[in-house]
């Protein structure tokens, strides 16, 4: 069993519409179930469709609604048809989580062109597709929340990572520029900087690493991607109107 609490943030966003990209696995799935639940209508983003299915079923069988869009969320050309099939289908986009990231860890002197390239436009580029692509809409609505998950090696750095230590400091930036320029307009904009999570990323770290990491968490334990879940619900909930700009790192101390 468990030993982290049961879920208990209760938020009501019925009528709202969320986009979450990563939404095939990990982090992003449990993202996508947990706004799902709180009744917002999820559009599951990710390459994998047969992943997506499955998260956008489990949202179905729990009486929420969910509709997945296949997507390189790298791909320019295709975030914009993205998002304006969304809005056809569902009229208006309130929350959008920019969870879509990943790793190609090696040290600098061997990090390649396309290793750097790959992870920067993954991780950063995508955000600011998103952002675009979505911010006028809730402008003119004068409501939205961008949620973007950075990293804590965003924050402290981490040998090997030099391309995604940049790519998530890259999003604390442009979380922060966005907030200040719309915040007038009632659309949020903070980032969450999760510590060690277990997933599919965590997982190829492999056990001895996952047992040093646990020993230097103050917390001796990885996180559960639906304490990650929890906090993009309180953000993007009526509670959360006033938080912007904000950096909320989750790692169990791993930065205290
Ligand atoms: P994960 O299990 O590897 O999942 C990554 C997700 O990103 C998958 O759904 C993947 O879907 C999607 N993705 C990757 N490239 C994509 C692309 N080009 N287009 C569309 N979707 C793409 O990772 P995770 O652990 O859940 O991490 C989620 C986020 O949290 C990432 O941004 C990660 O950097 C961040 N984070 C994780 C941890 C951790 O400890 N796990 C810690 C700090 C931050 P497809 O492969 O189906 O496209």
């Amino acid at each position: 069993m468990s030993d982290t609490p049961s879920r208990r943030i209760q938020v009501d966003l019925s009528g709202q519409t969320a986009m979450v990209t990563g939404a095939s696995r990990g982090i992003g799935k449990a993202i996508a179930l947990t706004l799902g639940k709180a009744g917002a209508k999820v559009a599951c983003i990710a390459r994998n469709e047969e992943k997506l299915k499955e998260t956008a079923e489990e949202i179905t069988a729990a009486g929420g609604t969910a509709a997945i869009y296949p997507c390189d969320v790298t791909d320019s050309a295709a975030v914009e048809k993205l998002f304006e099939a969304v809005t056809e289908q569902w009229e208006k986009i309130d929350i959008i989580v920019n969870n879509a990231g990943i790793t190609r860890d090696t040290l600098i002197p061997r990090m390649s062109d396309e290793e750097w390239d790959d992870v920067i436009t993954t991780n950063l580029r995508s955000v600011f597709l998103f952002t675009r692509a979505g911010i006028q809409a809730m402008m003119r609505k004068r409501y939205g929340r961008i949620i973007n998950i950075s990293s804590v090696s965003g924050i402290m750095g981490n040998p090997g990572q030099a391309n995604y230590s940049a790519s998530k400091a890259g999003i604390i930036g442009l979380t922060r520029t966005v907030s200040r320029e719309i915040a007038s307009r009632k659309v949020t904009v903070n980032a969450i900087c999760p510590g060690f999570i277990a997933t599919e990323m965590t997982d190829a770290l492999g056990p001895v690493v996952q047992d040093e990491v646990k020993k230097r968490v103050p917390a001796k334990r990885l996180g559960e991607s639906e304490e990650i879940a929890d906090a993009v619900l309180y953000l993007a909930s009526e509670s959360g109107a006033y938080i912007t700009g904000q950096i909320l790192t989750i790692d169990g101390g791993l930065t205290a």
